[in-house]
């Protein structure tokens, strides 16, 4: 620990992710400073975080929501500086002052800001995956150039992180290890009749069993296409080709993942599905801070189960791990439908099932393109979404 606390902008600070890291930044202020805060349009969310946290920056992406925020401050807080636009995300990102940034905001929304913030050399704690699915090699290559620090935020990833040998930086290929075991929960539908999938609706798929979480996010979950993009996300922060990743669906989400050795050790992380955990753990690393978090009572826990995911009820899967191994577009691709047919499944305009199909329809539709840079990516995800919008109206409910 320096002399000053660490400076940290928060990416998406009104969201799930975002409030759980302010939480755990408040119990630490010889620690750590919020230095910006950053949300799409929630003004009044942003006031209250702007009034109890202090930051030097608040940025509003939505037009008017930074004027409406300015004047909400004016007197709670007038040392906050507002700032407006999407281009602010950036300069939050990557300001020289800037020691770590949570990329915790939902969707390629957050990828120029977290790619800013990995080229600018800071520490970055990733939980924004849609960002690093969609620019793969071009998010890696930009971490390692510059010598930011990758510190997995999603919870499996932070295991694997924590289950990695000692010295450990993400982007290598850990010597010795032969698989890692992604773990799932399966999500709110592991158990419900296949018949009754079609109907479900966005309340339901939102109603995770173990995770409080953005609704985004949630139906990822439910779809499990949450552990496709996490396979990928695997893939990419561990350097492992997708075979060697396994997915074991786990009802309890005790174990958050493990890593299996050539001796035939596995590594398990354990804890409270509280990402209050990952997240003071990537802070601190590679010390230990307290996060607020309950102890797990394991006794209490008793009996956990695992099983295999049913590929009939979970299509995404098999979508995510075909794209995985295809590479290239691929993965972009599926980013890119997903979060088009996600968002109309929530804006009640598509059914559950038609999730998968559309995503499907895309991949196969055989859209080229490069990935090779920040623009190349951008046009891959612009025409995959392009397709999506295209297909919502024959999926229409
Ligand atoms: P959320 O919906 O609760 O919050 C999203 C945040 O992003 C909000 O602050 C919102 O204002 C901001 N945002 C939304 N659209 C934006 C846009 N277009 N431009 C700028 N900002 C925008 O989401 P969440 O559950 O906190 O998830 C955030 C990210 O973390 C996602 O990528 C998710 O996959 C990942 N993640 C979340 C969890 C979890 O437990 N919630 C766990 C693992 C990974
Ligand atoms: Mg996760």
């Amino acid at each position: 620990m320096s002399g000053r606390p660490a400076n940290v902008t928060v990416l998406g600070a009104t969201g799930s992710i975002g409030t759980s890291t302010l939480d755990v930044l408040a119990r630490h202020p010889d620690r750590y400073r919020p230095w910006a805060l950053s949300a799409r349009a929630s003004t009044d969310a942003m006031a209250g975080l702007c009034v109890r946290h202090r930051p030097r920056y608040a940025v509003m992406v939505e037009p008017g929501a930074a004027e409406a925020l300015r004047a909400r401050l004016a007197e709670a807080a007038p040392e906050v500086e507002v700032l407006g636009g999407a281009e602010a995300l950036v300069t939050i990102a990557a300001a020289p002052e800037v020691d770590q940034v949570m990329a915790a905001i939902v969707g390629a929304a957050g990828l120029a800001p977290t790619l800013a913030a990995a080229q600018a050399g800071k520490r970055v704690l990733l939980a924004n995956k849609e960002s690093l699915v969609m620019a793969g090699r071009v998010f890696m290559d930009a971490v390692a150039d510059a010598g930011a620090e990758l510190l997995p935020i999603d919870s499996e990833h932070n295991a694997l992180f924590q289950c990695m040998p000692p010295g450990y930086r993400a982007g290598e290929t850990a010597p010795g290890v032969r698989r890692l075991l992604l773990t799932a929960s399966g999500g709110p539908f592991r158990t419900r009749a296949l018949d009754t999938l079609a109907a479900v609706t966005p309340d339901e798929a939102c109603a995770h069993p173990n995770w409080s979480m953005g609704r985004k996010i949630s139906v990822d979950s439910a779809t499990m296409m949450n552990k496709g993009l996490e396979l990928i996300e695997a893939c990419l922060l561990f350097a492992v080709p997708p075979e060697r990743v396994e997915i074991v669906v786990h009802p309890e989400s005790v174990i958050h993942s493990m890593v299996e050795y050539a001796d035939g050790s596995v590594l398990a992380q354990l804890g409270q599905p509280d990402m209050r955990t990952p997240i003071a753990q990537g802070l601190a690393w590679p010390e230990r801070v307290e996060a607020g978090v309950e102890p797990l009572d394991v006794v209490a826990r008793a009996a956990l189960h695992f099983e295999a995911p049913d590929p009939a009820r979970f299509p995404a899967l098999r979508l995510a791990a075909a794209a995985a191994r295809a590479g290239g577009v691929a993965p972009a691709q599926l980013n890119a439908a997903n979060e088009v047919a996600v968002e109309a499944f929530l804006e009640g305009r598509i059914g559950f099932t038609a999730i998968p199909a559309i995503i499907e329809a895309v991949l196969d539709a055989g859209l080229g393109g490069r990935v090779d840079r920040l623009e190349e990516v951008l046009a891959v995800d612009a025409e995959a979404r392009a397709l999506a919008v295209q297909l919502l109206p024959r999926h229409a409910v």
